[in-house]
């Protein structure tokens, strides 16, 4: 099986449109693993919770859909994201409530689990340094975890000992090789935060134990341009061109 592993899609309709695309032409997927954040920020949430759904897709919760629809404080969030956030609550139909509502913050695939920001902390703690990555690793059970939440495309790896070393994700990873267990973060790829415009994304192949990362161009301009029509702050549109 193929999985495409996305996450902080955050409404960018264009970006989630274009890394489909792009797996397309990498020789598909059978199914999307969602490691949160469908919306916030971007123009097109209600656009982007059907696309997903077209798809067989396992996904939990992020903040910012749970933010969306008031079952997390608003004020966590920035006060650009705040204000994207009352936005997006007033594009969403009932029926998008109640999936992101339905969303766990915590699920389990094989020897994966996913969660959007860390297993610790799903919803609030941003995984970056190996510090904060390495008591991570006994709140979960299995030998890999998915991550999402600072859109920085990372790989944690904690040794027999107890050590943990932080990397950028390689191209190409075996699984079968690997006797550490690691957190793997995707990167972005609705707003991409490591200095790369691109969106970024993995595809995890379960026959091959193998888990590739990709990142593809897309058509910033266009998803700017929304973002101008439907009145969201200009600087959540300015950085989508620096990756940050
Ligand atoms: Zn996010």
């Amino acid at each position: 099986m193929r999985c495409a592993i996305l996450s902080d899609i955050h409404a960018n309709l264009v970006a989630f449109q274009t890394v489909l695309e792009d797996m397309e032409t990498r020789g598909g997927f059978d199914e999307i693993w969602c490691l949160g954040d469908i919306v916030g920020y971007g123009p097109e949430p209600h656009a982007c919770i059907k696309l997903l759904q077209q798809y067989k897709n396992v996904s939990v919760a992020g903040n910012h859909d749970y933010a969306a629809i008031g079952r997390i404080d608003i004020s966590s969030l920035n006060t650009d994201a705040a204000i994207a956030c009352r936005w997006t609550a007033r594009q969403l139909t009932s029926e998008d409530v109640d999936y992101l509502q339905s969303l766990a913050v915590k699920l389990t695939q094989g020897n994966f689990t996913l969660v959007h920001g860390s297993p610790r902390q799903p919803l609030r703690q941003y995984l970056i340094s190996a510090v904060d990555a390495n008591d991570n690793f006994s709140y979960f059970d299995t030998k890999f975890c998915l991550v999402g939440h600072s859109h920085v495309p990372l790989v944690f790896r904690q040794d027999k000992n107890g050590n943990c070393f932080a990397a950028g994700i390689p191209d190409t990873m075996q699984l079968e090789q690997e006797d550490h267990r690691l957190i793997v973060n995707p990167g972005g790829v609705g707003q991409p935060r490591d200095g790369d415009s691109r969106a970024s994304y993995a595809l995890y192949d379960s026959d091959a134990q193998v888990v590739h990362h990709y990142r593809v161009g897309y058509d910033i301009g266009a998803t700017q341009k929304r973002m101008m029509e439907c009145g969201l702050p200009v600087s959540l549109g300015l950085r989508l061109n620096y990756g940050c």
